[in-house]
């Protein structure tokens, strides 16, 4: 018999760890002590060698369903006489390096008792246990303790707190627990708050809402939903009307997989993944006619399960899917309380509220699966906040600003990067605010300090000018700044852990270049220190500058003077007939003279180029439009492609756009030009095929492409945990050196 001391890391605190570890001590006879210290979970034990083998198997075999180990190691020391095997309690010193888990969907058991008729908790709203529940969203900072929650404002009740005070039991030290006598509790809020309904009959009465059309404002986990029956067309038409959303699809909850099924066709993964204890949106083949108010034109449906009790009892009751859409201003951040609501009280009848408060708003999250792999289009509720393992160890603590589109932060020290949840686009006073008000939450909770800011080049992005901000105010953090498309580069290379120099291409938006023009179709070899321009899409001019990202007709109005000069305006195509004729000679003046038309390479602005050309569309209503509408038209049968040319490290494509001009049948149009798309990344990368290929950027979020590519490069790396759109930036930024 020795002394063996177990360290352990990852996400261990607040998860059930310790009386996981007390219970499988007890059972094996084992006797000793757990306790968290700063990095994780310490274990001493007295054991046999086999014992101790017999031991740390079961602790990595028999987890419980909320920890992550990291690693797990485990030394002789000197002996120690134990008498039983105890749990020692966390002393109040800082426990801030240790992981955060995230909010998690209500567990099997949990939902078994909201259903029993003899459970105390039955019909609970609030019903949780150590292995699921809200954990981020309720956080004001580590450690996780209850008194640093807001929960903190609940008293326990004599029985909750002897199941919190129990080892054995499911609900030991989980922190948000409550009952009908002590924890957080519903009311409805009908005219403005005049009338208030409490208890279980505030969730009967929202439903017979629900039922007669009503739009309701739902208070969940991370923020309001917009929710309203998703069977009942004239309750979206409202919807979409009163949010002034004309076309963008909406997210449907449905009550089970079986409901699930009656709307979308449903693989076996995309299951696992809808019933993950994550419950993301999960973006679907559609089963709803392509007139469905739900999404307009557009064979894909995002969907998702139920994932607090509340929104259980909502759908059981109901017995239909709801629309359930994030309560906020187009892109604002999502509204966490009544006074943010407040602003779209045009657009919902009443409000289903509950009084715990959300500390840290939190968006859902939302992915799609391509060739079997997961991609992440946005990484928030249930995966947030993440901690990835770098590759290497910080110099010093690191602060990721990220972009302006989808932003997020992100925190870095020795070999830890943790990201904020999805935060939103930069583009207005409050967005900011609430983006500034994210990164203190992270610099609280993790009781962060750091020493290096890195942000973007792009001198008018929100979050460059934030960089800049805190630098200036503090000389201690250095500034570094990073090319975007590098950055996108980068935070693929770390989520594989590559280390080598890599080939990496960056399809997206528009990106701030080292040349001052706007980078997007971009061809880089990459290592963490710095990148080479290998090729890109041959510059042309976005008419109108930000203009022309929301009209595709601007942009392949330039194609078309770049392609045929003044002769584009007598061409009989849908982009020339879309604008009026006054319209067409100042645009061509502004063409041949360079104004107000900043040059681009972008990839996403040549997808919508040949949406407009194709009569797909002119302007958008909704960002990404053109690509999803692109891929309605794409014919897997069609397999031949049109031509490009590659001028030194510039890939022409005049005489792509003369060809699908010429092409009388879009189908055809559409499918060709995915496919040249494939073939020129297949030319670029030819010569360099002995660096491994990665992708990323928005453009990436297109499943058609991205399919044809992993089709065709089946050892391709593309962001699995991050999105390949500007969400993912910050991880890159992190690890630049
Ligand atoms: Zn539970
Ligand atoms: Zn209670």
């Amino acid at each position: 018999m020795k002394s063996y001391q177990i360290d352990i890391r990852g996400v261990v605190q607040g998860v059930g760890f310790r009386p996981f570890v007390y219970r499988l001590a007890t059972k094996l006879n084992l006797k000793g002590e757990v306790l968290n210290n700063s990095l994780g979970v310490t274990i001493k034990v007295n054991a046999t060698q086999k014992e101790l083998e017999l031991f740390l198997e079961k602790l990595q075999k028999e987890l419980p369903p909320l920890a992550k180990i990291d690693s797990i190691k485990s030394r002789e020391i000197e002996f120690q006489e134990f008498t039983n095997f105890s749990i020692i309690q966390t002393s109040e010193q800082s426990l801030k390096t240790a992981l955060l888990p995230p909010d998690i969907s209500i567990c099997r058991e949990c939902e078994a008792e909201l259903f029993d008729k003899n459970n105390r908790r039955y019909l609970y709203p609030f019903i949780t246990c150590t292995n699921c529940g809200v954990r981020y969203s309720i956080i004001e900072k580590l450690p996780y303790d209850r008194i640093n929650t807001s929960m903190k404002f609940f008293k326990m009740c004599d029985e909750c707190q002897r199941e919190y005070n129990n080892p054995l039991d499911r609900r030991y030290h989980a922190q948000p627990i409550g009952c009908w006598n002590c924890g957080p509790s519903v009311e409805l809020l009908i005219n403005n708050q005049e009338v208030k309904i409490e208890g279980l009959d505030a969730i009967e009465d929202a439903v017979s809402l629900l039922k007669s059309g009503k739009i309701i404002a739902l208070k969940g986990v991370g923020g309001y939903h917009l929710i309203c029956d998703a069977t009942n067309e004239e309750a979206i038409k409202e919807l979409r009307k009163r949010k002034k959303r004309a076309h963008k699809p909406f997210a449907i909850m449905v009550k089970d997989i079986t409901m699930a099924k009656e709307l979308a066709i449903i693989s076996l993964k995309e299951e696992e993944l809808l019933s993950s204890k994550e419950r993301p949106i999960v973006i679907c083949k559609s089963l709803l006619p392509s007139n469905s108010k739900i999404a307009p034109n557009i064979s894909k449906i995002g969907l998702f399960l139920p994932y607090t009790p509340l929104h259980l009892l909502i759908l059981e009751k109901l017995q239909k899917p709801i629309v359930a859409t994030s309560a906020n201003i187009s892109d604002e951040p999502i509204a966490i309380n009544l006074e943010s609501l407040q602003k779209l009280h045009n657009v919902y009848d009443a409000v289903l509220n509950h009084n715990r408060e959300i500390v840290n708003g939190c968006d859902d999250s939302v992915v799609m699966l391509v060739q079997n792999r997961v991609v992440t289009l946005r990484r928030a509720r249930g995966y947030t906040p993440l901690s990835i393992k770098l590759p290497f160890k910080l110099k010093e603590p690191t602060l990721a600003l990220g972009a302006n589109q989808k932003s997020t932060i992100a925190i870095g020290f020795e070999d830890n990067a943790i990201l904020s949840p999805h935060i939103g686009d930069l583009d207005g006073i409050n967005s900011i605010e609430y983006y500034k008000k994210n990164i203190e939450t992270l610099q609280r909770i993790y009781n962060f300090e750091p020493k290096r800011a890195v942000c973007d080049i792009h001198p008018n992005y929100e979050s460059t000018k934030h960089a800049l901000e805190i630098t200036t105010q503090n000389k201690n953090i250095t500034l570094n700044q990073v090319q975007h498309h590098h950055a996108h580069i980068l935070a693929t290379m770390v989520e594989y852990k590559l280390t080598g120099k890599v080939f990496g291409v960056a399809f997206d938006g528009t990106g701030a270049g080292t040349d001052g023009k706007l980078w997007g179709g971009e061809f880089l070899l990459c290592d963490y220190q710095s990148f080479k321009r290998i090729a890109h899409i041959n510059y042309f001019k976005l008419l109108g500058g930000e203009r022309a990202i929301k009209e595709p007709k601007r942009v392949a109005l330039s194609l078309l003077f770049d392609t045929f000069g003044k002769e584009a305006l007598s061409l009989n195509i849908p982009t020339i007939q879309s604008f009026k004729k006054k319209e067409l000679h100042i645009l061509y003046l502004a063409w041949q003279k360079g104004l107000n038309a900043p040059l681009s390479s972008s990839m996403g602005r040549l997808f919508d180029a040949v949406a407009s050309i194709t009569g797909v569309i002119q302007e958008l209503s909704f960002e990404g439009q053109s690509g999803l509408l692109l891929e309605e038209l794409y014919n897997p049968d069609i397999d031949t492609a049109y031509s490009f040319k590659v001028n030194n490290e510039s890939i022409a494509i005049q005489t792509l756009i003369q060809e699908i001009i010429d092409e009388p049948d879009k189908t055809v149009a559409v499918s060709r030009f995915f496919n040249t798309i494939v073939n020129i990344v297949a030319s670029i990368y030819q010569e360099y095929s002995n660096y491994p290929l990665l992708l990323s950027g928005g453009v990436f979020q297109n499943s058609v492409l991205l399919n044809l590519l992993l089709e065709k490069f089946p050892n391709a790396y593309i962001s699995n945990k991050i999105p390949p759109n500007d969400g993912g930036i910050t991880l890159g930024q992190i690890v630049s050196l």
